[in-house]
Parts: structure tokens; sequence; C-alpha cells
């Protein structure tokens, strides 16, 4: 059984949790210890108790130890590609390209703990220096999703350790193995004990331990709106800081002169690979009248002949969905498009060598966008299309929702480009370019319900990681 790891030991749970391959379900991944409330109360005192040390530990400590966690992230991609790829679903290229990207974003937040730099500020009265510096928030409690398992995880522990926080993390429930990797890789690169905890287990019992526990300054969450929204809640009662990335529901418009051979595979890309399973995907196409058929005809045909099924088979586009739960929402809102008037393409279950839970890309065809499979988050291979007149239209459309992360517009226009970026209300905006491929060292996040709380990722990350403190000086 693999254990958690408190105050630097490797700690049996209160019971265990099983995960299975998606992909073929008599297979169990591992079994990994499930903490309990008093493991969490374990945790937050040994990072507590750590923080001081570490916190005053020279920049060039933390920058080593990120380097080294790096070093062996990049030098063990193939083998935690291949386990996250086993547990989570995604494509082998996929889960080795995300596991690159942990260890990148390691390097850069070790190349950060050497910049991290406040302000020199003149003072309005004689004699006195004013100075900005930035300092440790405490201990932050980091809970993450199952989509990206190893990749959320790095862009939330790299920065705050790199600052000089100590760290209880919380991976999903459905991916623990690719967590636990990490954890013992953080570990083998001479963390010190307590400065870096992993707790594994349910949300409602380990989470929200996290998240009341007094000893926690600051909480980074990535997943579901309501569950979010629930600990915003939690975190202002605790009059902790906290930092919220959710769902999406972002919108591609296709205008009459965009390119088809940049349109259709940015389109099918964003809207089908990694499953769907992506908070930037894709999940609301606009396409303007004129180029409308042309291009539903050209997508359709390619997200058709797409190869669903092992992820570890070099030739498969598309991996399973990560759960029966998750495959059976995608199922009732492929149901409800259809109910609703959409003409449904695909969509269905598919029926593999193995048992595991596989389905279809779904396009809903002639949706329009007060559909309720238009509206609301689904996070599976299932996509709107949603016909339009004119830029105006596709715009307002596009803006059109609770949501607001990423959006993306293929146009050759380099005025509706610009006036699209402008006018957008998302957090990230992307011309010719799918809703869903970020880079890891430029600020992510979004709007509105997609996100709250100020950015992760690159250097935007210092403003939650830290907090500013004005020092002045007489002599
Ligand atoms: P989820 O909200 O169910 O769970 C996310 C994490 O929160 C898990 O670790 C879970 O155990 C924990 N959790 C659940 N209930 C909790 C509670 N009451 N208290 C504390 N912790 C709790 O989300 P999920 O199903 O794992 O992931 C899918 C969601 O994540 C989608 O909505 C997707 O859009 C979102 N997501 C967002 C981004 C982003 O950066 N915006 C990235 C990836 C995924």
């Amino acid at each position: 059984m693999k254990q958690n790891l408190i105050a630097g030991d490797w700690l049996d749970g209160e019971d265990a949790i099983e995960n299975r391959n998606p992909a073929d379900i008599s297979e169990v991944v591992g079994v990994y210890a499930r903490a309990s409330q008093a493991h969490v109360d374990q945790a937050a005192q040994a990072a507590r108790a750590a923080l001081p040390a570490w916190a005053g530990a020279s920049p060039q400590v933390r920058a080593d130890m990120l380097e080294a966690v790096a070093q062996r992230l990049f030098a063990r991609k193939e083998e935690i590609g291949t386990v996250l790829a086993r547990e989570e679903g995604k494509t082998l290229a996929e889960a080795i390209g995300e596991t690159a990207r942990a260890a990148q974003i390691f390097r850069f937040f070790a190349g950060e703990a050497i910049r991290v730099a406040g302000d020199a500020v003149a003072s309005v009265r004689p004699d006195v220096d004013v100075e900005v510096q930035r300092e440790p928030v405490g201990v932050v409690g980091l809970i993450t999703p199952w989509n990206f398992p190893i990749a959320i995880p790095a862009w939330k522990i790299a920065p705050a350790l790199a600052y000089g926080n100590t760290v209880v993390f919380k991976p999903a429930d459905l991916t623990p193995a690719t967590a636990h990797i990490l954890a013992e890789i953080i570990h083998e690169a001479g963390c010190p004990a307590g400065v870096f905890n992993l707790v594994m287990g349910q949300g409602s019992v380990v989470g929200n331990a996290i998240v009341t526990h007094p000893d926690v300054d600051a909480i980074s969450f990535t997943g579901s709106v309501p569950v979010g929204r629930n600990m915003a809640v939690q975190a202002a009662q605790g009059m902790k800081k906290i930092q919220l990335e959710m769902g999406g529901k972002n919108p591609m418009v296709i205008m009459d002169d965009a390119d088809l051979d940049i349109a259709v595979p940015t389109v099918l890309n964003a809207a089908f690979f990694s499953t769907g399973q992506r908070c930037t995907a894709t999940s609301r196409i606009i396409v303007q009248a004129g180029i409308h058929d042309a291009f539903v005809d050209r997508l359709s045909t390619e997200a058709l002949a797409l190869n669903i099924g092992n992820p570890l088979n070099p030739n498969t586009h598309i991996g399973p969905v990560v759960s029966e739960k998750q495959l059976m929402n995608n199922l009732s809102y492929v149901d409800i498009a259809q109910k609703d008037g959409a003409e449904v393409i695909g969509g269905e279950r598919l029926e593999r060598d193995t048992e595991g839970y596989f389905q279809a890309p779904a396009l809903f065809l002639n949706a329009t966008n007060a559909m309720r499979s238009s509206r609301e988050e689904i996070f599976g291979p299932c996509a709107s299309v949603i016909k339009v007149d004119d830029f105006d239209e596709a715009l307002a459309t596009a803006n059109d929702t609770e949501f607001g992360l990423s959006s993306g517009i293929c146009t050759s226009s380099l005025k509706f480009a610009r006036a699209f970026k402008k006018q957008s209300r998302a957090g990230m905006v992307m011309v010719n370019l799918p809703t869903a491929g970020v880079d890891y060292h430029v600020p992510f996040g979004g709007t509105r319900a997609s996100s709250y709380g100020s950015r992760e990722q690159g250097r935007y990350a210092a403003e939650f990681y830290t907090m500013v403190k004005t020092a002045y000086s007489f002599a």
C-alpha cells in the first residue's frame, strides 16, 4: 500500500483507495492509504513547525531542491507518464507531455526562488527608508482535480515551496498514483521533513479538514464550481487567503474568413483531445453562416475518424473517460442535447477489447446557446455547434455564459482578432490557436465563475504565494 507523507514519515491511513484503469477496469493501478481528519491535523501541525526554517532558508537551497525535483521528473517522464495514462486515461503522448511540463514548472520556479523581489520606495519623511518586502504566506493547503494529476499539483507546489511556504497537499481521489510518485520525488530531492506533506483521501473529509484547519493560512484549489464556491465561504469565515480555478464553457468563434486548415485541427484538438476533460476545452463552437457547412462537414468527418481506445497504444487519439460516473454524466448530456432539438453526431458509448469507459466524440449540431448542453460544463468529449450571422452576434454569444476561462477566434482578419481579444470576457484569449493550449510560464486563470483570486503560473503566482510587508526605518 502507498502511504501518506506526514512530517517526513510515510504513514498508513484510516482505510484504502483502490484506483483502476478506466481503459480496463479489471486492472488495479494501485492501493493507497486514505488519510483521516487526524492525519490532516498532524500534517498541518508539521507544516506549521517546519515553516520558520524553510521560510528562513537561503533561496538557493530552495532553488536547488526544486531543480532536483525537475531533473528527476525529466529523467522518469516515460515511466510516470505510463502510470498517469493508466490511472487517468489520457494518451501516453499526452501523459508524458504533462509530466515534462511538470518538470518545466519546477525548473521555472527554481529560478523564481532566487528572483523574488520587493521595492525600495522614497519616504515622504526625511531620513526614513521604506522597503516593500515579499514574505511567504505560511502553511498552504493545495487541493487538486484528477484531469491533470501531475501538472496542476506542480503549478501549485513549485511556487508554494519556491517562495518559502510549507505545504499540505491533497490530490484527487481518482488519481493518487501520479501524485504519490511526485511526493516520493520531492522527498528524495531532499525536501526537509514537514515542509511538504501528502494527504490522500476524500474531498469531503480530507479536503474539508485542510480548508477549515486553523494552522492552514491559504488555500489554492482547482476543481468544480460548487466545491470552490463553498470553499470560498469557508475560507472567508476563517479569514484565509484563497485562490480558485474552476470550470469553463469555452467558446471558439470560426469566422467566414478563417483558414479551414487551421480552424478544423484547432477545434478538433481543443474539443476532443484528452477526452475533452480539460477546463480549457472548447465546448461551444460558434460558426459564421458562410463557412458553417464546409466547416461542419470537415470537422464531423475528422471527429468520427479519431481512434478511441487504449491510451497506451500509439495509434490512439482519445483514451477513455475517467470514470463510470463521468461517462454517465456525458451520456446524459447527449440525451439532453437531442431532446432539446440538437442534431447529435457521435457521442455513443463504445465497446473495445477491454471493459472501459470509452465514448465517441459528440457534436451537437444546430444547437442554440440557450440549450442546457451549451450552458452547463459537461467535462467530456462533447461540443455544441452554434450558427451565427456576423462578428457581433459571435462575440455576444461567446460572452453569454456564466464562465470566463478561455476563448478563441479563428480568422484571417486583424480587425476581428483585435476586437475579439479586447472584448472577450475570458481570462485567456486565443487567435488561431486552441482554447486548451497554454504556456506554463504566463498567467493562467479566468473571470466570473471560472476563477476567483489572483492568477496561477509564471511570476504572477507570487501574488498568491507571498504577502507584502512594508518596512520603515529611521536612522
Ligand atoms: P471536484 O471539485 O470534484 O474535486 C476537486 C478536488 O477537490 C478533489 O481533490 C476533491 O477531492 C476535492 N474536494 C471535493 N469536495 C471537497 C470539499 N467539500 N472540501 C474540500 N475539497 C473537496 O473536481 P474534479 O471532478 O476533480 O475535477 C473536475 C473539475 O475541475 C471541472 O469542473 C474542471 O473544469 C475543473 N478544472 C479546472 C481547472 C482550471 O484550472 N480552471 C483545471 C482542471 C480542472
